[in-house]
């Protein structure tokens, strides 16, 4: 994520910021990629803080526009929660539009988001048909760290819960051109045996013992939506992690040169190394916080491989080429 220009005054300011530093509020326009300091400010700011711009007084922002179900505010903390995942989609959203995702000179369907909360029961997270569904419970940092340890996940956020569901919606946006189902099938296998099998063979069993030798993550193996998945939401990780590092003005001699833009580069096999050696330094950072790594994970060339796939598809989806 790039860091932005304060319109009204001197300093930075921070992708989520509603003000300056000095209180005047400020608003992101996603189109611009720039902060405005005047309405219209989307309908969403005063009930969860969303700090983008409307196309008009009281309406909603371009991210807020594509939630179609928000949770139900009876049930406990539903809005606090609500909030955290919108600024979550509202990240993933602005990083994928770096390559034209979801913005006006792509012709093809938004997602459509259903943000539910959780009764007694949980909310499963998934995709069918462009509608993303979220459980927006799991903003709550308890539930969400239960749950990453019951499923022995080195690495559970809401960033990466949206980035995983609109990798399906991306996926299905592919599926409906031509080319991209080959090729697809040759790199991650089959995606027509069936989901539920797969899944249940899955939780069953657990992840075939060499997973680590092509899969990103164990749930990655158990089905090829699974694995599109996983690795889509890992380039975005590595992407959008290393874009930060570089809009920080931090450096290393991988940077092939100041200025460089990450969302930009074509070398997806270059990008991946950078990315992991940058990975693997923040991790030391984070240890000298007592704070676990920032990229808990370890890419094989088969991981590399399919992450280079993705890249391609990525880069050039939203725009038919
Ligand atoms: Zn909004
Ligand atoms: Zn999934």
């Amino acid at each position: 994520m790039r860091v932005f220009a304060n319109p009204v005054g001197s300093g930075t300011l921070w992708f989520d910021n509603l003000s300056t530093a000095d209180g005047t509020p400020v608003a992101y326009d996603p189109q611009a990629r720039a902060f405005l300091p005047m309405p219209p400010f989307c309908a969403n700011r005063s009930v969860i803080g969303c700090n983008w711009i409307a196309p008009e007084q009281g309406a909603f922002c371009r991210a807020c526009a594509m939630t179609a179900l928000a949770p139900d505010p009876s049930i406990d903390n539903a809005i606090l929660n609500w909030a955290k995942t919108e600024a979550a989609k509202r990240w993933a959203i602005d990083n994928l539009g770096r390559w034209h995702w979801f913005r006006p000179e792509d012709p093809g369907a938004r997602p459509v988001f259903h943000m539910l909360a959780e009764g007694p029961t949980p909310v499963p997270m998934g995709h069918a048909q462009g509608v993303v569904t979220i459980s927006v419970a799991e903003a709550d940092p308890v539930l969400r760290t239960t749950r990453r340890e019951a499923l022995e996940e080195p690495y559970r956020t809401m960033i990466g819960h949206m980035r995983h569901e609109i990798a399906h919606m991306l996926w299905w946006r592919l599926s409906l051109r031509e080319d991209f189902l080959d090729a697809f099938r040759e790199m991650f296998g089959d995606e027509r045996i069936s989901y539920p099998d797969a899944l249940q063979h899955h939780y069953q069993n657990g992840p075939p013992q060499d997973w680590r030798n092509y899969y990103l993550t164990s749930y990655a193996s158990a089905h090829p939506h699974e694995d599109w998945a996983e690795t889509a939401a890992h380039l975005l990780h590595l992407t959008d992690l290393t874009d930060s590092f570089v809009a920080s003005g931090l450096t290393s001699p991988e940077l092939p040169s100041p200025g460089w833009d990450p969302y930009s580069e074509t070398d997806a096999q270059r990008l991946i190394h950078i990315a992991a050696s940058i990975a693997v330094g923040v991790n030391h950072v984070n240890r000298s916080m007592g704070l676990s790594d920032l990229y808990p994970f370890v890419l094989s060339s088969y991981a590399r491989h399919k992450l280079a796939f993705v890249h391609g598809w990525l880069r050039r989806g939203a725009q038919g080429l």
